[in-house]
């Protein structure tokens, strides 16, 4: 096990974007939660969502007054990454059978890591995604300890063979969260079931305010014409988040609004021959039109970056087929930018339909509502308040804090209303 370190965070700094009755909300949990113990442990600190989430969330409840350490499991080899990337893929929905040699290299490597445990002394052990959920049959949990497993993965339609497997330690935690209901149909043998939507981090680098000249310097650097209407995608490149249904949109758009211009905007994992395979498909379907920017972290796009797209661009879509959350959509909202989504997933939960955006189930329906955004800036104007301050009342890192804050209580209230 590995400790990780975090960047400060003061509380202080998000208190603008709190509500009273949440800030009142804070103060009565953190006087019964003051000084707690908290173990949170994931597979990695680097990369993907789950690291991204809790370098705000981790730090932000040290600041709050508990006592938060975030380790990640050490010492595995390739071959335990290849059988959890599996367990991802089959867990979110993927045909494959879990063979037993599989299963004795996650439990190997699930023991290793529960040797230095022993000795540990906290409160609350928070284990987040399948790689380290099997933790709890090595580390036996003792007397005043809750354990809880946080899932962040779309497990709606599991592959039962994964799921049953993944089951038998799930059922052993004191609560279990998941993003939102949909993605825990079997739910009888989980204890404390609680729903968590991933969030945002509104002082990050990807998510504070860039003046409108900043924003555009930055993406002009990238060859977009800064006065002329711009529609972005943020994405991975991948075949549910359909880049070449964006460029089918931006090719009726065109024709009704030659000025339009397209931005794909995409991170590459340098081990992802999926998402090459995907980003090359997609240059070939882009063709020779200049009005399209395929743009990646190779090119040269940090948070920052990403940040400015979304500040500039006039419409921003996230045309899904299929979607865990979508966190591009939080933080293009949070921008103030109307945004287009599949009707999918975790997209759901953010835009409301005609209120901050729209969600669509095909092409021609994506491309019409864009024309329309791009005609109509009152609208715009008016969609983009909605949207952000559905962002701050839901989907910010402060949200997501209090929410554990009150998992925290919860269980601690039981244990107390046992022993009386
Ligand atoms: N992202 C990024 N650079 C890119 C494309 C995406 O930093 O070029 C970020 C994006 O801003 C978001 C995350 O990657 O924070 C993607 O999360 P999301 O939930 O939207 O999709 P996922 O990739 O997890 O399926």
């Amino acid at each position: 096990m590995e400790l990780v370190k975090t960047e400060q965070k003061n509380f202080n700094d998000y208190l603008e974007f709190l509500d009273p009755e949440t800030i009142s909300e804070f103060e009565a949990l953190l006087q019964q939660l003051q000084g707690k113990k908290i173990a949170m442990v994931s597979a990695t600190c680097y990369g993907g969502g789950v690291a991204e989430k809790l370098h705000s969330l981790v730090p932000l409840l040290n600041d709050l007054g508990l006592d938060v350490d975030w380790w990640v499991i050490s010492g595995c080899t390739n071959q335990f990454y290849n059988v959890t990337k599996s367990f991802h893929n089959c867990l979110q929905g993927q045909e494959g059978s879990l063979e037993e040699r599989d299963i004795e290299i996650f439990l190997h490597y699930n023991e290793l890591n529960a040797f230095p445990m022993q000795d540990w002394h906290y409160d609350y052990f928070v284990i987040h995604d399948p790689q380290p959920a099997a933790l709890i049959h090595y580390r036996e949990k003792r007397a005043g300890e809750k354990w809880i497993w946080r899932c962040h993965i779309d497990t709606s339609t599991p592959n039962m063979a994964y799921w049953n497997f993944l089951y038998r330690y799930i059922s052993r935690y004191d609560a279990c969260i998941f993003s939102m209901p949909d993605y825990v149909k079997e739910n009888h043998g989980l204890q404390n079931l609680t729903f968590i939507t991933p969030s945002i981090d509104p002082l990050s680098f990807k998510n504070i305010p860039l003046t409108r000249e900043r924003a555009q310097e930055i993406v002009g650097n990238f060859g977009i014409d800064i006065n002329r209407p711009l529609i972005s995608q943020i994405s991975r490149f991948d075949p549910w988040k359909d880049p070449l249904g964006v460029l089918d949109v931006y090719r009726i758009v065109k024709k009704e609004l030659p000025e339009v211009q397209l931005a794909l905007v995409g991170s590459m994992a340098h081990d992802d021959p999926e998402g090459w395979d995907y980003l090359y498909r997609t240059l070939r379907k882009a063709g020779e039109d200049y009005d399209i920017k395929v743009v990646t972290n190779f090119n040269g796009i940090t948070g920052l970056e990403v940040n400015a797209f979304q500040t500039v661009s006039d419409v921003v879509l996230q045309k899904s087929l299929r979607e865990g959350f979508g966190l591009t959509v939080a933080e293009a909202l949070w921008k103030g930018r109307p945004v287009i989504g599949g009707k999918v997933g975790g997209i759901k939960l953010q835009i409301e339909d005609g209120v901050n955006g729209y969600l669509v189930s095909t092409v021609e329906e994506c491309a019409e509502k864009a024309l329309n955004l791009l005609r109509n800036p009152m609208l715009v104007r008016q969609m983009s308040e909605n949207g952000r301050e559905k962002v701050r009342k839901q989907f910010l890192v402060t949200k997501n804090a209090l929410a554990y804050l009150k998992l925290f209580a919860k269980l601690e209230n039981r244990t107390l209303a046992r022993n009386l």
